[in-house]
């Protein structure tokens, strides 16, 4: 794909010959850097300074064997892996994600995104992302300890407090965590808010679970009120049944939206009376469950096999929140077609280029994940801000700072597009409001 402007088209160019496989990570780069011609036409400093060059490359990659014993006793071994994307303006962070399909090139991409993310938080965060293909999925507590344990015995070189402070994405929640802290801990023997996402007992912030979900409509929110909407007894779709779907339903029903549909990998259910979020909670989080159980707890639910079908049923807005590339062009038109208004992204990058073009060509509000699920992030940095000050926050304070921050964070996008000629274009605008941070930070901090 050509960008319309030279240095951008090189930079972008040259990356692909180099990494030809890295085929998530490449969207990712030309995605924003497609938004950043205005910014890169308005003033030289930025190729003068080589900020793009620089900013695509991460400052440091690192990839692992991870070698554990299951319960049969056989040893078995995984690939783990830390990239720390960009430091210019705080300590890396970002998430660990364990999963079958875990590649360099998908952690990369996350990390790249995890950098302009944490920069539209506004809190002094750096990007990064880590994980392995190790899935946890079927692996008894003692096999997920044993990885974990595994896992940090390389991972804790590289991280610490002022260094690198990972948290959980998909495949590691509270559990995972706490094996991954508690053997940090060992090994450093030094206890540090090194991870985010700890359990309340150990440094954890209230709202940090709900932070993803609960931000995710906060944005929407915001983002509806602008366009004199309301999710307030609108119809909603949400993909997923994970951290970030089961709290954005739970604020969306809140809110006064019907959640009338939910998935997981292998099916989606459908009720028109609203999904109970408090039976999903049991199914997942107590229980370890599939979707397909919620039809025994709610008669009036039907269950479908096949994820991808959960966008074939009418919504006002829909709330992707399961896992990248979810969102195909078909399912796009399908939406457009039942007369959804708005898509607003919960996972990372659910929606296909194409998908994107589709959603935007046709009028409809679009917030990329970069922006609307920042929450979880950002409730991570008010983690690292508790564990330094030897403090806890009650909920509604984490809560209120949260739907703060969101509304922040929608703000700047805005004004961001308005400014540089994409009025209401909040995917150009949060890819250029994250950049001009971490661009200005760079040029500030010399040829490092
Ligand atoms: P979880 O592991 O808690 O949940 C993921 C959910 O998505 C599970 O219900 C899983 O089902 C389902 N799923 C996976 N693949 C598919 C698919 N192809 N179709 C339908 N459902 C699918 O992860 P999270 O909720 O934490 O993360 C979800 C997304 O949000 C990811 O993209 C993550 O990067 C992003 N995110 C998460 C944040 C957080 O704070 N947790 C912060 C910011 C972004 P199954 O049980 O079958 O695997």
């Amino acid at each position: 794909m050509a960008i319309k402007n030279d240095y951008l088209d090189r930079v972008y160019t040259d990356l692909s010959k180099r990494y030809p496989e890295q085929k998530e990570f490449l969207e990712a780069v030309a995605e924003v850097l497609t938004s950043l011609v205005p910014v890169i036409e308005s003033d030289d400093k930025y190729e003068k300074n080589g900020i793009i060059e620089r900013i695509v490359e991460p400052e440091r990659a690192v990839s692992f064997r991870v070698s554990w014993v299951d319960d049969a006793g056989k040893v078995r071994v995984n690939t783990g892996y830390r990239i720390q994307f960009n430091s210019a303006i705080g300590p890396y962070k970002g998430g660990l994600r364990f999963r079958d399909n875990v590649t360099l090139s998908v952690i990369k991409f996350l990390g790249f995104e995890q950098t302009f993310k944490n920069s539209l938080t506004t809190l002094p965060m750096g990007g990064a992302k880590g994980g392995s293909d190790f899935d946890p999925k079927g692996k008894s507590d003692g096999e997920i300890m044993r990885f974990c344990q595994a896992f940090m015995n390389e991972l804790y070189r590289h991280i610490g407090p002022d260094t690198d402070v990972p948290a959980g994405d998909i495949g590691v929640g509270g559990r995972e965590i706490g094996y991954l802290f508690g053997q940090y801990k060992k090994l450093a023997n030094n206890w540090s808010g090194v991870l985010t996402g700890k359990g309340l007992s150990y440094g954890g912030s209230l709202a940090r679970p709900e932070a993803t979900g609960f931000g995710l409509m906060y944005f929407a929110s915001a983002m509806l009120k602008d366009a004199n909407k309301s999710l307030k007894g609108s119809k909603v779709i949400i993909s997923g049944s994970g951290n970030v779907a089961i709290y954005s339903c739970q604020k969306a029903t809140e809110l006064g939206a019907k959640v009338i549909a939910m998935s997981d990998s292998n099916g989606y259910i459908v009720d028109e009376n609203g999904i109970d979020y408090k039976v999903i909670k049991e199914i997942k989080e107590v229980k370890r469950d599939r979707i397909s159980t919620y039809i025994n707890y709610v008669p009036t639910a039907k269950y479908y096999v096949g994820c991808e079908g959960i966008w074939n049923n009418k919504c006002d807005y829909a709330f992707p929140c399961a896992t990248q590339n979810e969102i195909s062009k078909e399912s796009a038109e399908t939406l457009v077609k039942n007369g959804t208004k708005g898509v607003f992204e919960g996972a990372n990058m659910p929606s296909t280029p194409e998908a994107i073009e589709v959603i935007k060509k046709n009028g409809l509000l679009f917030s990329p994940s970069k922006a609307s699920n920042a929450g979880g992030v950002a409730v991570s940095g008010l983690e690292m801000s508790q564990n330094a000050e030897r403090l806890s926050w009650s909920f509604e304070q984490v809560d209120g700072m949260l739907k703060d921050i969101m509304e922040k964070i929608y703000n700047s996008c805005a004004e961001a597009a308005e400014k540089y000629g994409m009025p209401g274009d909040i995917q150009a605008g949060a890819n250029i409001a994250g950049f001009l941070k971490v661009a200005d930070a760079m040029i500030a901090q010399g040829i490092v």
